[in-house]
């Protein structure tokens, strides 16, 4: 059993002036002194006006700002679990995560004021508290600057806190179903901190600018809580935009030295009409995973220079597990290398077996940066874990990969995306990839729909880029002279854009449902 620190007091304590967190919305720069009693008085608020104490779930509903992190830190001092909610959902899905986590306390943004009584009436809420931001109040419910400036600084974090204690109660993001709810404890975030701060070499001379959304795992944890365990720099955005990113990482005053996108935020910005006259030089480090990343998208930054590290992570392993090194992310640059430094990870059958180099299976991964359980799940808990003959714990990821002779992985797609033509397997994920390499295609999803004579094929949804044509023969075409008969899509559709999530992971399920109506 490892005891915990509180990483916000330690740096409180020595280098209380240090920036610890600006928010660009507001333009409120918090110092880690400001932050860290801003985060003690919010949790002695929640001890006592709303009676939370360890072990309790408490959400919030809010788009990124930094005091997202300023309660993520009163939960933890408190020993609380923060839940937080994607503000994306419908009431019906917010009612059953609130329910099935049994949250007693929610803080919200102001902008979605409206939403919450019908949320405090069918839920296990009791407790509320509004995040202003600057603006008139939307309802009268009390309000989270108020109670900061009302309390005193007094809950400190239970030294009996240990590496086990659930911190975060994180619903995955349901690209391929209802969202489950990941345990995320102490030790997984220091894990986590140390697995991606060694090769992105963040350190207390950092500013990272945090675009994805702070209700994953990834605009938590890549890098925003890792930076505040090694005393550095975050610039919250509230939302991402191509525009603004771009000016902000191109601002000499702001300094950011790295950043992290999912795929689709490196898409939309090498589409934006500023992309080829900003100046990114400054950037030390660019991470990108979450989803399939297109070569042909590595190869527009590496022509300027720009080396996109790719890498792979989940929700259950709070997230990083690969980030490729970056000697090797243009040579290989499909894949996510090899594991981080305190994670193990192996290709194997169903029988937990080693596939031979080069054979697809799937992706299983062992390391203190896993979560103990899916809340109150004991299905996914059953068939997400296996023990192997030496008793390490492996989590299923559900993902299909392969490893080569170097011993560097590539995540082939998932294995709910496959679909079998012919008697073949098909992952989209290839299909996709030789799509992107024709210069007119601005955005493509392949999904397997039913077919006659070959049980599924695949079908092509591509959306033009602005001011350019292609034909479904000249794809179909391109394909064929690039890739085995069998993943050739049939048919392509031309569609203004793809369904994403908040993730940017195009949602293949939403497609099938409007593709494959009987199937859905
Ligand atoms: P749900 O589990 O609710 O269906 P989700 O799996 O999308 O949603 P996350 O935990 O956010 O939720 O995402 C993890 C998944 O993202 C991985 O299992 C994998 O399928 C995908 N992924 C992450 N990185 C990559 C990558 N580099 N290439 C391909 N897929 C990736
Ligand atoms: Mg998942």
């Amino acid at each position: 059993m490892i005891l915990a620190s509180d990483w916000v007091a330690f740096h409180a304590d020595r280098t209380p002036d240090k920036l610890a967190m600006i928010d660009q919305y507001t333009g409120q720069h918090l110092t880690y002194e400001q932050l860290n009693d801003r985060a003690a008085r919010l949790a002695t608020y929640m001890r006592d006006s709303w009676g939370a104490k360890a072990g309790d779930r408490l959400a919030i509903l809010a788009k990124n700002s930094v005091d997202y992190f300023v309660f993520q830190f009163a939960c933890i001092k408190l020993g609380a679990m923060m839940l937080p909610l994607n503000w994306r959902l419908a009431e019906q899905e917010l009612d059953f995560i609130l329910n099935n986590a049994e949250a007693s306390g929610l803080v919200y943004d102001n902008e979605f004021a409206e939403r919450i009584p019908p949320l405090v009436q069918k839920t296990t809420v009791a407790h509320t508290l509004r995040i202003d931001l600057g603006q008139a109040p939307l309802d009268a419910a009390p309000s989270f600057e108020e109670a900061i400036a009302n309390a005193a600084p007094d809950v400190v974090m239970d030294p009996q806190t240990t590496h086990d204690t659930p911190v975060i109660i994180m619903y995955t993001s349901g690209t391929t179903g209802r969202p489950k709810g990941v345990l995320i404890t102490h030790g997984m975030n220091f894990w986590n901190a140390i697995n991606i701060g060694t090769p992105t070499g963040i350190s207390h001379h950092s500013t990272q600018y945090v675009v994805l959304p702070t209700f994953h795992i990834g605009g938590l944890n890549l890098y925003a809580n890792p930076l505040v365990h090694c005393g550095g720099t975050s610039i919250i955005a509230r939302e991402n935009d191509p525009g603004l990113t771009l000016r902000t990482l191109s601002d000499p005053e702001l300094g950011v030295t790295h950043f992290f996108g999912v795929p689709a935020i490196y898409l939309f910005m090498s589409q934006h009409p500023d992309f080829d006259k900003t100046d990114l030089s400054r950037i030390e480090s660019w991470g990108c995973g979450g989803a399939p990343m297109p070569a042909s998208l590595l190869k527009t930054y590496a022509e300027r220079n720009i080396i996109i590290q790719l890498g792979f992570g989940m929700t259950e392993t709070s997230p990083t597990v690969f980030l490729i090194a970056k000697r090797r992310a243009l040579a290989k640059p499909t894949s996510v290398g090899k594991p981080l430094m305190h994670t193990r990870v192996r290709v194997v059958n169903d029988q937990l077996q080693d596939m031979p180099i080069g054979e697809v299976g799937e992706v299983v991964i062992s390391g203190p940066n896993i979560t103990p359980e899916y809340w109150r799940r004991p299905d996914a808990n059953e068939d997400s874990f296996s023990i192997d003959e030496h008793g390490n714990r492996w989590l299923h990821s559900g993902d299909a990969g392969m490893i080569d002779d170097e011993g560097c992985i590539y995540i082939v797609d998932r294995y709910k995306d496959m679909y079998i033509s012919g008697g073949e397997n098909v992952y989209p994920a290839e299909v996709e990839q030789v799509i992107f390499q024709l210069e007119a295609v601005g955005d493509v999803a392949i999904i397997g729909v039913p077919h006659d004579r070959w049980g599924e094929c695949g079908k092509a949804i591509v959306v033009v880029k602005e001011g350019q044509q292609i034909t479904r023969e000249t794809i179909i075409d391109y394909c064929k002279q690039n890739l085995a008969k069998f993943k050739v899509p049939v048919t392509v559709e031309f569609v203004a854009e793809l369904p994403r999530n908040a993730a940017g992971k195009v949602l293949k399920r939403e497609l099938r449902k409007q593709y494959v109506p009987e199937a859905a």
